[in-house]
């Protein structure tokens, strides 16, 4: 094995490349493990619109090659592959990759968190042609349009609600009649014109015109156990996120749901591990707040690494 690296960043979205542009630009020479969907989350949208900086909008694949050029012009290097155990006990800390076996001082963690789906035939297919797990990404290129949203919790009030400025009408289905939503985002979904409730309805199958875009839900009914067929124009699923935190269990403290405890700004229970990104937030879950805490992290790090000598 070599020498310990100063910082190993790890997850390779908004936040990890970022937090790798401050890195490299304060000369920590910063190595970078890809993970298993380099770019993260956005390499699976389309436009992005909401990103300052880009008037006209941009594909998410093609800003998150944009964020790794500007890391590596800096000098940060990248290595493929996921970590797949960690050793956070003693220091230099010690990761093991697909690949490699790796030392460093200090560690960022940006991992992100996956949207939870439904596990159903075709997914894969109809992910962007119709179906999304992101309303704020998507929402806008259904205008007019009649929208699902599967869900009953916070996330789903609130996709519902915001696709309502663009729907002309949006279904919000629910597996039971009993929300995990608070009664203020519910009661503000309930009192919105353009949603209306199914309930006690699962959905069971992506149903697809002859182009193989998606038109349609297939849905059973929980308590008489019949079927329908729902036709609508877009499917936005908000059955919550699944933070890509399982190697650091019981390595560094999580939340009950395994989001990364971070206090003091990005700083997470074992001195020298930061975390940034979706998986130390579940609450803003944007490019541009990942990015920011990207920033931060950079900045506890090498404050910290300073402090060390
Ligand atoms: P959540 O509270 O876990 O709710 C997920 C919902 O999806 C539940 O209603 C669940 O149904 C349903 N669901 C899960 N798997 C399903 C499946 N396979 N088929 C059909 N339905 C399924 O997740 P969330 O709404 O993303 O919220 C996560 C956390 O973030 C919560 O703490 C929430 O308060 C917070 N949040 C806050 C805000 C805000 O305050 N502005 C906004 C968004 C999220 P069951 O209820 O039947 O299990």
């Amino acid at each position: 094995m070599s020498s310990p690296r100063e910082v190993v960043i790890i997850g390779s979205g908004p936040a990890g490349y970022t937090a790798a542009i401050y890195a490299a630009r304060s000369n920590l020479r910063p190595l970078l493990v890809d993970g298993m969907q380099p770019g993260g989350q956005l390499t699976i949208t389309t436009d992005v619109e909401n990103y300052p900086g880009y008037p006209e909008g941009v594909l998410g694949p093609k800003m998150m090659e944009d964020f790794r050029s500007q890391a590596e012009r800096f000098g940060t290097e990248f290595v493929m592959g996921q970590v797949n155990e960690v050793d956070f006990s003693k220091r230099p800390f010690r990761l093991k990759t697909d690949f490699d076996e790796l030392e460093a001082k200090a560690v960022i963690i940006c991992t992100g968190a996956s949207a939870r789906l439904l596990g159903l035939d075709k997914e894969k297919e109809v992910m962007g042609r119709g179906l999304s797990a992101c309303a704020t990404c998507d929402g806008a290129f259904f205008p007019d349009k009649h929208l699902v949203v599967i869900g009953g919790g916070d996330s789903a009030m609130e996709e519902a609600t915001f696709l309502t400025r663009y729907a002309s009408k949006v279904t919000l289905v629910h597996r039971r009649e009993g929300f995990r939503a608070s009664s203020i985002m519910l009661d503000r979904a309930k009192a919105n014109e353009k949603i209306e409730f199914l309930l006690n309805k699962a959905p069971v199958a992506y149903l697809t015109d002859a182009a193989g875009k998606l038109n349609g839900v297939r849905l059973v009914d929980k308590v008489s156990k019949e079927e329908q067929d729902f036709a609508c124009d877009g499917l936005f699923l908000a059955i919550g996120h699944v933070p890509n935190s399982k190697v650091f269990r019981e390595k560094i403290d999580l939340d009950e749901a395994g989001y990364v405890l971070v206090h003091d700004g990005t700083s997470t229970s074992v001195e020298g591990v930061f975390a940034a990104g979706d998986i130390a937030d579940k609450r803003y879950r944007q490019a541009i707040t990942a990015a920011g805490m990207g920033c931060m992290a950079a900045i506890d790090c090498e404050r910290w690494l300073e402090n060390q000598h």
